[in-house]
This record gives structure tokens, C-alpha cells and sequence, in this order.
């Protein structure tokens, strides 16, 4: 099975990426956290991105569709399956998306919308928090402020883009470029909506029934 999450910044993917991997054994892609870990690591890759991520703007397509086609052709991925989580954020990444599964003979099985009211989102990301060692995400305003990982104790952290300076800028992209998204694949695929504004347990209840049915 082969997924994407969609959804505005802020609107939950991550949360429900780590409860969908854990539970459907998929493979878990994250053009974010790829990005972040070649900024982390200083490679050319992450000195290229750094500045688009900085702005709220989107790094090339060329760039996160070469990154994209290396992960979805390992041995784990073509077995197990992806989620595709942040991932295409754009027309030209969607076809790529598209003709790079058939290349394996694979398809996009569904594409899952998690929609949030713009309102509720620059709070959501600003008080969003992540883990430096195993990606968990926390929310001060609902979980508390912790310095550590209550998983795995690695350096809590709030990440670069998470102003609301730059929240605004990368909502932007997203109302620009990305949303466009929900009618490319209201034709061309399989496209589910689920409402984001709940708790993360209840929008994962709506998100799993969907994936038990198409399993
Ligand atoms: P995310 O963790 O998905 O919110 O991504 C953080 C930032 O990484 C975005 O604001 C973009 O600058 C960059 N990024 C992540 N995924 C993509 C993508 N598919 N296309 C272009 N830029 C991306």
C-alpha cells in the first residue's frame, strides 16, 4: 500500500504519520525530515535547502524528486510500502510521484487530506516542539514543555521554521502551490478528507478505518 498524507502546515502529518507507520508497517518518507537531517549533517544537499526552508518557501522539484526516487527504490520501500508524508507539494512532483511508481509497477492506493482551519494553525506550529533523536512532536499547549524526549530523551527543540513569521510564508506555499493538490487528485486518484481540527486520537480513528477498508 502507498499513501499520502496532504495537508497544510500544521495540520497534523507528522502525528499521524508516526501512528500510521506503527500501525500499517508502511515506510514512513518525510521530504522534511530528509531535509532537515542533510541541513543538520551540512551536506551541499542541506546547504541548498537551508535557505529555501529559512524563506518558508519550497526547495526545487528537481531536488526533493531526486531525493524521493532514491528512498522509494530501496528493497524496504518497494516491500512494505510508503507514506508519503509532505510529499508532493506540487504539480510537477505529483506527476513525478506518479510516473515513478508505475516505473515499479505501483500506484498511489490513496490520498488522505487532513483539513484544519487556517486559524488554528499558526498556534498549533508555534507551539509545536520535535525531538532531535527520534522526530516525536509535542505540543507546549497540550503536552506540556519538555527540554527532553519523553520517548527516547533526545534535545527537545523548536524547529528554525517554526516562527510565525515563517509560518505565514510557508502557508502561503502551501494555499499557492500545494493545495492545488486536492483537485489533481480528486481526478487522478483516490482522495479521502478527513476533518483535522480534533484530537489527534480522533483524526487517527477516521484515518485508520479509511486504510482498513482499502487494505
Ligand atoms: P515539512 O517538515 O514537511 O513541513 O517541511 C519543511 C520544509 O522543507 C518546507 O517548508 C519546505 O521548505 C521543505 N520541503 C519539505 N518537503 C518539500 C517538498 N516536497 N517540496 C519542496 N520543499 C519541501
Amino acid at each position: 500500500m502507498n499513501i499520502m498524507l496532504l495537508g497544510a502546515p500544521g495540520a497534523g502529518k507528522g502525528t499521524q504519520a508516526a501512528r500510521i507507520v506503527e500501525e500499517f508497517g508502511l515506510v514512513h518518507l518525510s521530504t522534511g525530515d530528509i531535509l532537515r537531517k542533510a541541513v543538520a549533517d551540512q551536506t551541499p544537499l542541506g546547504l541548498e535547502a537551508k535557505r529555501h526552508m529559512d524563506e518558508g518557501g519550497l526547495v526545487p522539484d528537481e531536488v526533493v524528486i531526486g531525493l524521493v526516487q532514491d528512498r522509494i527504490t530501496q528493497p524496504d520501500a518497494l516491500e512494505r510500502g510508503v507514506l508519503f508524508d509532505g510529499f508532493p507539494r506540487t504539480i510537477p512532483q505529483a506527476d513525478a510521484l506518479g510516473a515513478a511508481l508505475a516505473e515499479s509497477g505501483l500506484a498511489l492506493d490513496a490520498v488522505v487530506s487532513v483539513e484544519v482551519d487556517p486559524e488554528a494553525i499558526v498556534a498549533r506550529i508555534t507551539a509545536r516542539r520535535q525531538c532531535r533523536g527520534c522526530g516525536k512532536i509535542f505540543n507546549v499547549a497540550t503536552d506540556g514543555d519538555f527540554a527532553v524526549c519523553t520517548e527516547c530523551g533526545g534535545e527537545v527543540y523548536q524547529r528554525d521554521d517554526d516562527t510565525e513569521a515563517t509560518v505565514r510564508k510557508r502557508l502561503a506555499a502551501y494555499d499557492e502551490q500545494t493545495s492545488k493538490l486536492i483537485p489533481y487528485y480528486a481526478e487522478h486518484g483516490t482522495l479521502f478528507t478527513v476533518d483535522g481540527n480534533r484530537s489527534p486520537a480522533d483524526v487517527y480513528a477516521s484515518i485508520s478505518e479509511i486504510l482498513h477498508d482499502l487494505a
